[in-house]
């Protein structure tokens, strides 16, 4: 990220960096984590796969009926529908049945169960009359009725999964379906993280004049938590140069990805930006959005490092929108795109045109299935129950004035890291 067109110099640049080429410079700057672990399958839950994994079975492995009833020859009742056939055995799951079966005779069969070689179609036990050692058939059938053959879900030799596949419970269930018990899947990332801020006190203090409670560390900690990363929480760093310095240099070392909040603008206590020029390959960007304006992306060593904003509500947003795909890529998880919907707006919207807008809403489905959204009310940076109310962003365009109630906006549902 060393990249000069990538700095936002305002003497040089009086525009602002878009959200898209903010992500994409992100992504530029990122590369997936390489190092591995073999786990059992269970533990691999939510990891990413760092493998392809390939059947080497097929799944179902053997012809099986799909119900209970009775597995048949279909010649027997091609032209007689209603035929009478002798039940010369039962074949259940896991004990199949092994002789053979002549013309006119049958098989009980359970769900699951293997086929007798000889038979090639099930009629459920609905359809069928049981006298003491027989069975008489009723209504339509058509051959390979109510049978799985093997290979119908799975193939042998087929790629089930790729490398980048967050492990979902499908997986599992999918990966024991063909006997694998241990997979190779990517470390988790270890991500580092610090306020800075002299005014900042932890909850275990008293505040004096002019502190305030520190609230991004938690507000980071639960996106992170939810992000499944290990999470390296570093406390408040007060706002002493040399001490920043130690800090970001020694969380670089131990971490995979550096966070900070706070400090990162042009305030007089803000050494950020100086210590980065230092000991890092940072960027200074002003983004075309609201909340978050100001952000630092570049990298300490190898390390990714990004500076958030100090106001609470920018740090959720730019943590949502730019540092979880970052961690995605780090995690090395296909892109996932995050769903964006259309709601019909509740109230008017105050906008400047300039920025995108990333005001926070309460989308709801009405009883005609469409959605309609409305303000969580005040949408300073600083309103932190607007997060919290907020189940979705309205995303209003850079190039947008005011918006009236009525119209149609997008909104970015939140998923659940937040
Ligand atoms: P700064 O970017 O350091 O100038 O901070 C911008 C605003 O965010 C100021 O009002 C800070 O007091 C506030 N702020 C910074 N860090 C935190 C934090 N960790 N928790 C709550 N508010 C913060
Ligand atoms: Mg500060």
């Amino acid at each position: 990220m060393n990249d000069a067109s990538n700095c936002y110099d305002p003497d040089k640049n009086p525009s602002l960096l878009s959200v898209e080429q903010t992500l994409e410079n992100i992504k530029n700057g990122i590369s997936s984590l390489s190092n591995t672990i073999v786990l059992p399958i269970r533990d691999a839950l939510d990891h990413v796969l760092a493998e392809e994994v390939i059947s080497t079975i097929n799944v179902p492995p053997h012809r099986n009926s799909a119900m209970d009833g009775y597995a048949i020859k279909y010649s027997d009742i091609k032209n007689d529908p209603d035929a009478t056939l002798n039940v010369v055995g039962k074949s259940f799951a896991g004990e199949p049945y092994t002789g053979n079966v002549k013309a006119g005779e049958c098989v009980r069969i359970m769900t699951g169960a293997m086929m007798p070689a000889d038979c090639d179609s099930v009629i459920m036990q609905e359809q069928t009359e049981k006298q003491d050692n027989s069975i008489t058939v009723s209504g339509s059938h058509r051959p390979e009725e109510n049978v799985r053959f093997p290979g119908e879900d799975i193939k042998q030799g087929d790629v089930i999964l790729q490398p980048g596949k967050k492990i979902s419970p499908a997986d599992l269930g999918l990966l024991s379906s063909i006997g694998i018990a241990e997979i190779t899947v990517y470390c988790i990332p270890k991500v580092a993280f610090f306020s800075t801020g002299d005014e900042l006190k932890s909850l275990d203090e008293e505040l004096g004049p002019g502190d305030i409670y520190d609230s991004n560390r938690y507000t980071l900690h639960g996106m992170l938590k939810q992000m499944n990363v290990e999470i390296i929480d570093l406390g408040v760093i007060a706002d002493k140069k040399e001490l920043i310095k130690q800090t970001l240099i020694d969380a670089a070392e131990k971490a995979d990805m550096v966070l900070t909040s706070g400090g990162a603008s042009v305030g007089e206590a803000d050494y950020i930006s100086d210590i980065l020029n230092e000991i890092g390959a940072v960027n200074f960007w002003k983004i075309a959005m609201k909340p978050g304006k100001p952000l630092a992306f570049g990298h300490i060593n190898e390390t990714p490092f990004f500076g958030l904003p100090g106001n609470p509500v920018s740090v959720m947003a730019t943590c949502y929108l730019f540092v979880q795909p970052a961690i995605q890529q780090l995690k090395g998880i296909n892109k996932d795109d995050q769903l964006k919907l259309t709601a019909k707006l509740e109230n008017n919207l105050k906008k400047a045109p300039g920025r995108t807008d990333f005001q926070r809403g309460i989308f709801t489905q009405q009883q005609n299935g469409k959605l309609s959204v409305s303000t969580t009310g005040m949408q300073g940076s600083h309103i932190l129950t607007s997060m919290s109310l907020a189940n979705c962003f309205i995303v209003l365009p850079r190039d947008s004035g005011n918006i009236s109630e009525g119209e149609l906006v997008e909104i970015l549902p939140f998923n659940d890291i937040l």
